[in-house]
């Protein structure tokens, strides 16, 4: 369809002005009179103008003098001008703006033809600038979602490119956990054929038995850990990491759990204590509740070795509250949010090997119950890490994919 153009007439006869809306009227063109200088500054405001027919001898301001004003102001600079003038050429030239936009004259009486001749090249004029402009725009929106793409796709790339390192880093990570149990085992297995191959009996003694059964379960059981992990991970980004909560007692599950640490926090150098109170009945999911404290206390034993580490039970309006507070190492304020993010590490390999997974997990697993977990650290002094339980978990929940 095609765009109205609007043609602004200026004159201060009205019948002059009847005269030339009659002459350009038609479809596809909308006529705005104005019968001074002022109304037409007015309109202008108002409307974009294809073109402006302007009476030259007008009471007040004249023709040339509202040019000027027209040619001064960026948003009529550029609308041509036709002067109509019942006076000689040499009127002409008196207007000094006609090298910034196109101007032209008509002189009375019009020529019927001669106006609409030039109102047909200013209005094509106009409507081809028009569409050179919204292509102008329509391109520069184009290049303007190009870059957002393009900015989009690049984000992409390296977020990919991170979760490519990332999983590279896993396995290796996870190739150099298995093998160092599996090594130390395959070793233990190839001593004790050779004590058996020369008869050695003694090496095989209740209290060597004993050392040896138990090195070999720590191995085991740092493998089953892993494994475990592992798995929580895959069940998390799956989202089947299930929720069950029942009815049990915190206090007395805290207490076997620090029970069951003795020998871990012994071997670690670390005494282990515990205030809690008698009884503190909970509903939330006793297995994922063990496995969170387990991995705090691990965490403190192998980031605080040889300094006491203390467990906390606290009842409290909000909920129930489990501080494991260790005087280690401790966690540098910039990794102290990243921490709980899967793979993520604040000391390298030769600190201590580990996947980065622990804490990861043990957040998702607060966080299902509908809890939180925080750490307040001073490095060199040591953190403690808080959980805060709703006593009644949100049943049964599942932990969110990631
Ligand atoms: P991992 O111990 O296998 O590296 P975690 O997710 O359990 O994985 O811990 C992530 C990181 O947080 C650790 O690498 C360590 O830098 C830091 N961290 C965790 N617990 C402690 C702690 N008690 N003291 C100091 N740093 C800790």
């Amino acid at each position: 369809m095609l765009t109205e153009a609007r043609i602004l007439i200026v004159d201060d006869l009205p019948e002059n002005l009847l005269a030339l809306d009659a002459l350009i009227r038609e479809p596809g063109i909308a006529v705005h009179q104005a019968s001074s200088a002022d109304q037409a500054l007015a309109l202008l405001l108002q409307h974009e103008f294809a073109m402006a027919i302007l009476d030259v001898q007008m009471p007040g301001m004249n023709g040339f003098e509202l040019a000027e004003l027209m040619r001064g102001t960026e948003r009529t600079r550029h609308i041509p001008i036709v002067f109509v003038s019942a006076a000689g050429r040499e009127l002409n030239y008196a207007f000094r703006g006609y090298e910034s936009g196109a101007v032209d004259f008509l002189h009375k009486p019009l020529d019927p033809y001669a106006v609409k001749g030039k109102v047909t090249v200013f209005v094509d004029l106009w409507r081809q600038r028009r569409a050179v402009k919204t292509q102008l725009e329509a391109l520069e929106e184009a290049r303007r979602q190009q870059q957002v793409l393009l900015e989009e796709l690049q984000s992409t790339q390296s977020e990919l490119q991170r979760a490519v390192r990332m999983r590279d880093d896993f396995m290796s990570m996870v190739s150099h956990e298995m093998r160092t149990p599996l090594n130390t085992l395959f070793l233990e297995a190839q001593v004790r054929k050779m004590h058996l191959s020369r008869g050695n009996t003694k090496a095989f003694e209740p209290a060597q038995l004993r050392a040896m059964v138990e090195r070999d379960e720590r191995h085991v059981q740092a493998m089953v850990r892993l494994i475990d992990d592992m798995l929580d991970v895959t069940r998390l980004q799956r989202g089947t990491l299930s929720i069950l909560p029942k009815r049990f007692d915190l206090a007395v599950l805290l207490r076997r759990i620090v029970e069951n640490f003795g020998t871990q926090a012994e071997g670690a150098g670390c005494a282990l204590g515990l205030r809690a109170p008698d009884t503190l009945d909970v509903e939330l999911d006793e297995f994922r509740i063990e496995q969170v404290v387990a991995n705090l206390l691990t965490n403190a034993f192998r980031y605080g070795p040889g300094k006491p580490v203390e467990v906390l039970l606290e009842d409290s309006p909000r909920g129930v509250r489990i501080d494991v507070r260790d005087q280690g190492r401790g966690i540098a304020p910039r990794d102290q949010t990243r921490i709980f993010e899967q793979f993520e590490r604040a000391v390298d390999n030769k600190v201590s090997a580990g996947l980065g997974l622990g804490l990861y997990i043990v957040r998702q697993i607060v966080e299902s119950h509908g809890g939180t977990i925080g750490v307040v650290s001073v490095p060199g002094e040591g953190s403690t890490f808080t959980v805060l339980l709703p006593k009644l978990a949100r049943q049964p929940v599942e932990a969110a994919p990631n």
